[in-house]
């Protein structure tokens, strides 16, 4: 019998996060995922532009106090540029990441989501840290479709250990602001941060499945040896295949990525993540001049990689679990049929 996540309470969530019921978790996810999605899996191009960011979170390569990588931005022009290969790869979104990196203005991104929208047709999800609701707001006026936030960790201490000058509530208010906006907004974790429980991870679902979000994202830890965590042992892919299998239980409408992170861990990740409910594969589509230094964690780019083979390789994955490669938008179920 597949297991109903809305009903599943604190001491069910950690006992199946510690494997209680292992084969009928992911049976559940898969199962849930095909009732709302069927075979399909949505593609999302990443054009990650910008590797400038203001913050100091202590697991992230991109932090401003690390000096090793060399700091990179995309104009504008190369932004659409990259972001037109999107179509022609078969991904009907466009996903514009970056540090936070206030150097791109209101007006620049918002030229820049027009001209996508205008000239590619592409959905666009922007996931550019926290921003003003003035900002946001001018950006889902220009066409914005979506927004990804993590909001990293639920434990409010242990959120401001490794986002020094960031809080938790502050995280959780611009979410909320995004959903004012009307955005498909978009939030989840890192799974085995140093000093993160299984309680802490319990209660991270609970608030993602209070949030209501139309995306929901969880990957595992990967420590950057140019951090402050860079010493700490990795997250658990055994755990972060659980607690994905448990965001399509208590979220059965969200969208829900097989992260790169999974992918980086081990090269059948992604394939695990699909096989623990998600729906979604995002390939880096950012320019191979610049791609490499998009380094969040090591491993996460490689600069020779030809774009064009790694969708081949996404869909390849795709195929082998079953399922079905998507050139749809891929908007939140809520959009169209279940409202
Ligand atoms: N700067 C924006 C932000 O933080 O929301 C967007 C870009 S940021 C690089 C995207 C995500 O990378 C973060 O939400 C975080 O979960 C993830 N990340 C960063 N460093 C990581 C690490 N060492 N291991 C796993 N995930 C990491
Ligand atoms: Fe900057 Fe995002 Fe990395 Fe934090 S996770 S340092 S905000 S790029």
């Amino acid at each position: 019998m597949t297991i109903n996540g809305s009903h599943l309470n604190h001491t069910e969530i950690m006992e199946l996060l510690q494997g209680a019921d292992d084969p009928g978790l992911f049976t559940s996810a898969r199962e849930t995922r095909e009732r709302i999605f069927g075979s399909d899996v949505y593609l999302r191009g990443i054009v990650e532009f910008s590797n400038h960011c203001r913050r100091r979170c202590t697991y992230c390569g991109l932090r401003a106090e690390n000096n090793r990588p060399q700091r990179y931005r995309l104009t504008p022009q190369e932004i659409v540029g990259a972001a037109s290969q999107a179509p022609v790869l078969g991904l009907g979104t466009v996903v514009l990441q970056s540090g936070e990196d206030t150097h791109y203005d209101k007006q620049t991104i918002g030229a820049i989501i027009r001209d996508i929208k205008e000239r590619l047709g592409l959905a666009v999800t922007l996931s550019l840290g926290e921003r003003t609701r003035d900002e946001l707001a001018f950006w889902r006026d220009c066409g914005a479709d979506r927004y990804l936030l993590k909001f990293e960790t639920s434990n409010p201490v242990l959120h401001q250990d490794v986002r020094p000058g960031g809080t938790l509530c502050t995280r959780l208010g611009c979410l909320q602001t995004l959903q004012e906006l009307g955005y498909e907004a978009g939030s989840g974790i890192i799974v085995g941060l140093p000093g993160q429980t299984v309680q802490d991870l319990a209660c991270d679902l609970r608030l993602l499945r209070e949030l209501d979000l139309d995306m929901l994202s969880a990957g595992p830890f990967l420590p950057h040896p140019d951090t402050p965590l860079g010493g700490s042992e990795p997250g658990s892919i055994a755990l972060t295949l659980r607690f994905m299998a448990l965001m399509r239980l208590i979220a059965p409408l969200g969208n829900i990525p097989a992260s790169s992170a999974l992918e980086v861990a081990l090269p059948e990740g992604r394939g695990m993540g699909l096989e623990a409910g998600a729906n979604v594969i995002m390939p880096t589509i950012t320019p191979g001049r610049v791609r490499a230094g998009y380094t969040i964690y090591p491993g996460k780019n490689a600069a020779n990689d030809d774009v064009r083979e790694l969708v081949i390789s996404v869909k390849k994955t795709i195929a082998t679990a079953g399922l079905t490669p998507s050139t749809d938008h891929g908007p939140s179920p809520r959009t169209f049929q279940y409202q």
